[in-house]
């Protein structure tokens, strides 16, 4: 791919790539300022012999939502929570919320979990925070959980419903982001950094549009920035000279990132010492549900429950990250039109944006040529940045 090419457009796909994040994407364009005196940003080390590992997981999509209701199975009350496309992380709080008011309303005391991925935990820690006994069964625990394999960006409207369904999930989407966004906000500044807030660059040479996120054999999904365009800074556009890229058209963003490794240990470590139990187990059929103690269930299973309930509505949305060893002096994210890279603790994240072929797939075969392309296409952006010897190596 020609690097004019790739970098016609920064940002395009963003928002459906679940990797800018609507933080990212939200805001008009605005105009150039000066940041005083050029940036100087710690060089990536990009190299295919620095990848660490390939991941490939299945976004639980569903073209009206998340499915979060009650369901009486036999002597059983479900509640599901599951159905998150590309913003399981983003809205876990907030969908947690919503799924233990309903769990709440059948007066139960012990709540079974079913699942232990994003979802299934918060939903889960929440209710343990409420008075619940709880006890959460997975066939797999974090991390083995396709929740790991997320790029670790806030998120909340990343193939989150489609462009028609759009219109009846607003409110509650609203209210679901609002509600998770306050809970990252508490859980800054922890050991481990679990979250945080990181600014990245966004790299074009053209003007940035407006960001449409179209990937040509995928619907148009759900838009929702100008509905919390309070709660994360406009991105800002940085004069040339101001910083080492040579592109002509060169954005700030900022955004909330999860070290996913560390903040799901948090989970996990929070949900044991408040007394949770864990049972590892798998369930062919939702009827095997009815043997379970508890009452009432919640159903976190995520693209798993496209199986487990017999569910077509949720369409696999396959995603595939690199992860390169981590290096804490890179603190910045970076996006071209189909390149992202995410500067988490347990790795930089890089990620093909825009790419086709992912729809309704549920392939989860690791193409690690195609991550090593990009990898190559990173070090070919970073070998143009403009070098401050504050960075060389020793
Ligand atoms: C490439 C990529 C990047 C992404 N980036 C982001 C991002 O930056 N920000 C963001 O917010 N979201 C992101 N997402 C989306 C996010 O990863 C998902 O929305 C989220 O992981 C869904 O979480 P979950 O808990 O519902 O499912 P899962 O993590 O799949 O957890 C499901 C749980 O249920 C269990 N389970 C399933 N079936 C059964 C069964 N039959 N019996 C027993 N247990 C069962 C599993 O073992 C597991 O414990 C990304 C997704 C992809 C693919």
């Amino acid at each position: 791919m020609e690097r004019r090419q790739f970098l016609r457009q920064a940002g395009a796909t963003l928002a459906v790539a679940s990797t800018a994040g609507l933080a990212a994407c939200a805001g008009q364009p605005s105009r150039p300022v000066s940041t005083g005196r050029a940036l100087s940003l710690a060089p990536i080390r990009a190299s295919t012999d620095r990848i660490t590992g390939v991941y490939v997981c299945t976004r639980p999509f569903r073209a009206a939502g998340p499915r979060i209701e009650m369901q009486k199975l036999g002597a059983k009350t479900i509640v599901h929570n599951y159905g998150h496309g590309g913003s399981g992380w983003s809205l876990s709080w907030g969908a947690g919320t919503l799924a233990l008011q309903m769990a709440q309303s059948t007066g139960v005391r012990e709540l079974g979990v079913i699942g232990c991925g994003a979802i299934g935990l918060t939903t889960a820690l929440l209710a343990q925070r409420a008075g619940l006994a709880v006890r959460i069964y997975a066939k797999a625990l974090p991390p083995d959980v396709f929740s790991m394999r997320a790029s670790g960006l806030w998120t909340p409207d990343s193939r989150i419903c489609d462009a028609a369904h759009a219109p009846a999930l607003a409110d509650r989407w609203e209210m679901m982001t609002r509600i998770s966004y306050a809970r990252y906000q508490s859980l800054l500044g922890l050991p481990g950094n679990p979250i945080e807030w990181i600014d990245g660059y966004s790299l074009s040479d053209a003007p940035f549009g407006k960001f449409h996120g179209d990937v040509p054999d995928e619907p148009e999904y759900g838009d929702f920035a100008d509905r919390v365009r309070d709660l994360t800074p406009r991105p800002v556009e940085l004069p040339p000279g101001s910083h080492p890229f040579p592109e002509p058209y060169v954005r700030r963003y900022s955004t909330i990132m999860f070290n996913i490794s560390s903040y799901a240990n948090l989970l996990m470590s929070e949900f044991l010492a408040a007394g949770g139990k864990i049972e590892v187990r798998e369930f062919q059929h939702a009827d095997e549900l009815q043997k379970l103690p508890e009452h009432t269930l919640v159903n976190a299973t995520g693209y798993g429950a496209r199986a487990l309930f017999n569910d077509d509505s949720v369409i696999p949305v396959r995603g595939q990250t690199a992860r390169l060893i981590p290096q804490p002096e890179v603190t910045y994210g970076l996006r071209t039109h189909n390149l992202s890279v995410v500067p988490r603790t347990d790795g930089l994240m890089v990620q093909v944006l825009g790419d086709s072929g992912n729809f309704n797939n549920d392939d989860i075969t690791p193409h690690r040529e195609v991550s090593e392309a990009a990898v190559r296409e990173l070090a070919e952006v970073v070998s143009q940045m403009k070098s401050d010897p504050a960075h060389s190596p020793a």
